[in-house]
């Protein structure tokens, strides 16, 4: 990828003076300038390619910007202070969240596990953009991930299997999960995957023919009548139809798959016509359409979906939809990117915490049921939590606000009934001093040591709170 690509790429789709974009490319080349990928090319290749990406899902030019400057911070001497100075701070505080996922080391195999990190992701990164970026970087090193050893493929693989394909999906951005979760697959299951991609394209030649048919067909009986479509043929993604399989415990012939093909077309009003072109010359099934286009999904995805009957009697699925809906459904939320900061000296934290919420919201416009939409959303995101790790790696979530105390019952009664001290980032720290997500703490407990009735003053967590009144009520320490 050569500067005058990315340019003119972005150029497609914004009228942003592109001067600061110039620079960054030519920053972040000088400052990798020595250092090598493990493929023996110069390492701002993958920064090239990380901008690429973003380019392809139509960010803005601070996003892109970020991607050219993603590693400029961890990998090179360039200074903070030099670096915000030469960018100002909305591209410094990208790179800056990228960094800081970049130092977040998953090492549990636990599920549950895994459910946390994304969430300490999603609140570390605190600008939807930043794990935008951290998608791009993930996808550039998982296409690359051939020159690293096995070691390595296996530990990456596993990640981005666990956290970050999951983090795609949560986003909307379908595509790069799919991609992400196949590259993952392809080295984890190595003889799996290589079985079922051999099967899935010999499975893709048969249906081509039937596919080709359908396209002649809708050609035919829109003669001239102009209306612009393009009909694509759904990707396939390998690892789900593998998990499929694992969860139905079927072969590969027995999964139901129907053809599946889209029509993309450039406004609402063709999108009906062309659903009404289809039907009059396939069979629908009944009670198969439904029109996400009146009534679009919480997250906003829009198409039309019908099934029809080819002459043949197979099931073709249909999704017909406009460019724009295409680009929404492929990029989630990246492609609803219209959000920027206002310029007041408002409250910073009150900020950090709205942002997330006002990218949702712009989400919710338009919707039915933006109740239901904000139930899940909070569930998936508390805004007042802080993510506490053990010094083993293990975190945990607590309200904001909690203190090692809290922390010590969280993870066990026991630990927490035998606290003397804690360790905060290796120092020594009260037990009532308030923790911060991404603190390593460190409980100190002394054998037959008991809970202090002033305890009950300091605890945040009800959890804590009901343990230590049990303690002291079974030991006649406190009346009810
Ligand atoms: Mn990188």
């Amino acid at each position: 990828m050569q500067l005058e690509d990315l340019l003119k790429k972005f150029r497609e789709y914004s009228a942003e003076d592109t001067a600061k974009l110039e620079y960054a490319w030519q920053f972040s080349l000088d400052a990798h300038t020595d250092q090598k990928r493990a493929s023996g090319e110069i390492y701002f290749i993958h920064c090239a390619a990380v901008a690429e990406i973003l380019v392809d899902f139509k960010m803005d030019l601070e996003t892109i910007a970020a991607g050219l400057m993603h590693d400029v911070l961890e990998d090179t001497t360039v200074s903070r202070d030099t670096f915000r100075k030469e960018f100002g701070s909305e591209i410094y505080e990208l790179v800056l969240g990228v960094t800081k996922i970049e130092t977040l080391k998953f090492s549990s195999r636990d599920e549950a596990q895994a459910e946390n990190w994304r969430k300490m992701i999603l609140a570390t990164a605190k600008d939807i953009r930043v794990i935008v970026i951290k998608l791009a970087d993930r996808l550039h090193n998982m296409r690359t991930l051939n020159f690293l050893t096995q070691e390595k493929q296996l530990e990456i693989s596993h990640e981005t299997l666990s956290l970050y394909a999951p983090l795609a999906q949560r986003l909307g951005i379908f595509h790069v999960k799919s991609e992400l979760e196949d590259l993952s697959f392809k080295y984890l299951h190595p003889d799996e995957y290589q079985d079922l991609l051999a099967k899935v394209q010999l499975h893709f030649v048969k249906r081509e023919k039937l596919l080709e048919e359908f396209k002649q067909g809708v050609e035919k009986h829109l003669g001239g009548t102009q209306i612009p479509h393009r009909v694509l043929s759904r990707a396939k993604n390998i690892y789900s139809i593998y998990r499929k399989m694992q969860k139905q415990n079927l072969p590969f012939e027995d999964i139901q798959d129907a053809l599946g093909i889209r029509i993309i077309t450039d406004n609402i009003i063709n999108c009906y016509a062309l659903l009404g072109t289809v039907h009059s010359i396939f069979k629908p099934v009944t009670g198969s359409f439904t029109d996400y286009i009146a009534v679009p999904k919480m997250n906003l995805y829009r198409s039309l979906h019908t099934s029809v009957m080819a002459p043949s009697g197979e099931i073709i699925e249909i999704q017909i939809r406009t460019e724009e809906m295409h680009h929404t459904s492929e990029y989630g939320i990246a492609a609803h990117w219209r959000y920027k900061l206002g310029a007041s000296g408002a409250d910073q934290h009150l900020d950090e915490k709205l942002n997330w919420l006002r990218q949702w919201m712009e989400w919710l416009q338009d919707l039915s049921s933006p109740r239901e939409f904000i139930e899940s959303f909070k569930t998936d995101l508390e805004l007042d939590q802080i993510f506490i790790f053990t010094p083993k790696g293990d975190v945990k979530a607590l309200p904001a606000g909690s203190n090692p105390l809290d922390f010590a019952y969280a993870i066990h009664s026991d630990i927490g009934d035998a606290c003397i001290g804690a360790k905060v980032n290796n120092k020594m720290a009260k037990l009532d001093g308030p923790l911060k997500s991404g603190d390593i703490c460190e409980i100190i407990t002394r054998r037959n040591s008991a809970p202090k009735k002033d305890w009950l003053g300091i605890v945040k967590t009800a959890g804590a709170r009901s343990h230590i009144r049990k303690y002291l009520r079974e030991h006649g320490q406190l009346e009810d």
